[in-house]
């Protein structure tokens, strides 16, 4: 899924004003329809690696700090590991995809 901000580029879904998915048919007004409820995922082109068992197979979760600060972690679901804390937003980080929560795989 793709989001945009007032000024067109990418960002996070709480920040759209408009919102789309691949192949999807036209951008949509977030004031018509809401962000659907949606989860980060790496994207497929994503170089991130577990360091410890160098799988791929990684989840991305959000996790708030004492401090109230929104960070996103990457875990490798293979070993456990706590991989790294990476940059959610999409304008910065072309690793972090969304998709709508629920769907399975890509
Ligand atoms: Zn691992």
């Amino acid at each position: 899924m793709f989001f945009g901000n007032e000024g067109g580029r990418p960002c996070l879904p709480e920040e759209a004003r408009s919102w789309t998915w691949e192949g999807g048919p036209a951008w949509f007004s977030t004031a018509d329809r809401p962000v659907p409820a949606c989860e980060p995922v790496l994207a497929p082109h994503s170089k991130v690696r577990c360091p410890r068992c160098v799988r791929r197979v990684l989840r991305l979760s959000w996790q708030v700090f004492a401090d109230g600060g929104r960070h996103l972690r990457c875990d490798c679901v293979a070993c456990g590991a706590l991989v790294k804390y990476i940059k959610p937003d999409p304008w910065t980080n072309p690793d972090v995809e969304f998709r709508a929560a629920g769907a399975c795989g890509h």
